[in-house]
């Protein structure tokens, strides 16, 4: 464990990085403090110019970052110069909505005048996973930088390369000392930091059981957090869908990132009339992906990114089969080099299987067969999930209403769901709370001051 770079293809170790001591942590600290003080001096502009200038410098060093995410986490080359560009997105989105942070005239009683402002509030603690190693940090970094938050990292052990590397690329884009910095620290040094009086926020993108422990330690110390979670997203296809688009949009949505994403599309919720040809479709797709090096161009289905994702993912199909799910599509782990899980597809999944609750967190499907919309919401809605989800169907009034049921934070219409630095991101229920990205992101860490005139 710790801060180890291990090639997902080739089974080589990379790199390694020794944990940092605690009076290295509170150097950090102290410089992260510090520039929280300074900035409160500074116009937002100033650091909006900068802000730009970091996504130009992101861009420019798109084929090294693209490289660097394949050797750490195994992501395919055209997957991570996508991810380089939203993180550039989000940079500018940022830089160029400083207005949201002006202030806005409220009244009071009859007609008296109050003024919310927008303030600073202090560090903020980031807790990143590894399956999109840049942008995950990108999106908590834009929005405080941009109100004068500090920002300090504990990114997962496996992209400890590309925690290195994103840190390089902020201090080449002239921001100031303190603004972020990159900690290699111990699960308990986070809880340590978390509970450092100067720490005001905590945002965590990871797993259940991490948003447990993390949302409780911010809670023992009285500061706000923000949790992105896990998903089981529901990917509804009604019956009068266009079929060609939702079989295509359905495979990619479970396969994009070898199926390690948060909002993929886990269950794919059918209706009857459509299911046999909906099914023959995904199996074709499913079966035909060609998995290969990452770093190779032609490569579809990249490996996942360790060797104990592999198993893991192994051992809950193994356990949703010995429970009754018939295979649809028989896959699983590839014996050889490589973290490499061919694509599975499973269906009769009962409600009392495991597997009905599960996150499945590679390229695995769930397939349910339902009469009609108020089964697919009823479905849906049975997760302990919430945080994504897609409704494909022609008549998209009908559509809508389907999407309007669904208890998750953000749902797509006749289109797989995505991150755009406009639209808020998030999730309910054990999927986490508060939102990422647009204006609700840049409030989540802000103080948000009434200033009352008599
Ligand atoms: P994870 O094990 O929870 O790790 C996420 C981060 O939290 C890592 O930096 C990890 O560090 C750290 N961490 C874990 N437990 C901790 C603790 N007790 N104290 C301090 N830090 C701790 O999650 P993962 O397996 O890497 O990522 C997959 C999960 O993330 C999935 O459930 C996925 O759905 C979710 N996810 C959610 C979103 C979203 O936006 N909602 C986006 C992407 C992923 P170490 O690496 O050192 O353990």
């Amino acid at each position: 464990m710790g801060y180890t770079v291990v090639n997902p293809y080739s089974g080589k170790v990379l790199k390694k990085f020794a944990t940092l001591s605690d009076a290295e942590v509170e150097t950090a600290l102290n410089k992260a403090e510090e520039f929280y003080q300074q900035q409160k001096k500074v116009a937002v502009a100033v650091r909006a110019e900068k802000l730009k200038r970091f996504g130009t410098v992101l861009l420019k060093n798109k084929e090294k970052l693209a490289r660097e995410a394949a050797l750490n986490m195994g992501k395919r080359l055209s997957e991570g110069r996508g991810e380089v560009e939203l993180c550039a997105k989000l940079a500018e989105y940022y830089a160029n909505n400083a207005a949201l942070l002006q202030s806005k005239p409220y009244s009071y009683g009859a007609g008296k005048k109050a003024s919310l402002e927008y303030h600073s509030l202090g560090i903020i603690a980031s807790v990143e996973p590894w399956n999109f190693p840049y942008s995950q940090v990108v999106r908590v970094l834009a929005p405080n930088y941009l109100i004068g938050n500090p920002v300090v990292l504990k990114h997962a052990g496996i992209v400890a390369g590309c925690a290195e590397l994103l840190e390089k690329l902020v201090q080449e884009a002239g921001w100031e000392e303190g603004a972020f910095k990159n900690l290699f620290v111990s699960h308990e040094q986070v809880s340590k930091i978390i509970a450092d009086k100067r720490v005001q926020g905590v945002a965590l993108t990871g797993s259940e059981a991490a948003g447990r422990t993390i949302a409780g330690t911010a809670g023992k110390n009285l500061i706000k957090s923000t949790m992105e979670l896990g998903g089981s997203d529901a990917f509804a296809i009604l019956d009068d869908a266009d079929l060609k688009l939702a079989i295509t949009d359905a495979t990619a949505a479970r396969l994009r990132n070898s199926g390690q994403v948060c909002t993929s599309a886990k269950r794919f919720i059918v209706e009857k009339a459509v299911a046999e040809e909906f099914i023959e479709g995904i199996k074709q797709t499913f079966a035909t992906k060609k998995m290969g090096d990452p770093l190779d161009e032609t490569t579809e289905l990249a490996p996942l990114s360790s060797h104990s994702a592999v198993v893991e993912l192994q051992a809950q199909v193994d356990e949703a089969v010995q429970h009754g799910a018939k295979i649809l599509v028989d896959g699983g782990v590839v014996e050889g080099q490589g973290n490499f899980f061919k694509p599975v597809v499973l269906a009769d999944i009962a409600s009392d299987n495991p597997a009905y609750r599960q996150e499945f967190f590679g390229p695995v499907a769930q397939v349910f067969v339902v009469e009609n919309d108020e089964q697919v919401v009823a479905l849906a809605n049975d997760s302990d999930f919430g945080l994504a989800g897609a409704v494909y169907g022609k008549d998209e009034e009908r559509a809508h209403r389907v999407a309007s049921q669904i208890e998750t934070g953000q749902v797509f219409i006749n289109r797989p769901s995505g991150a755009y630095p406009e639209l808020p991101f998030g999730g309910v229920k054990n999927s986490g709370y508060g939102r990422e990205m647009s204006d609700l992101g840049l409030y989540e860490f802000t103080n948000q001051k009434i200033v009352v005139f008599n």
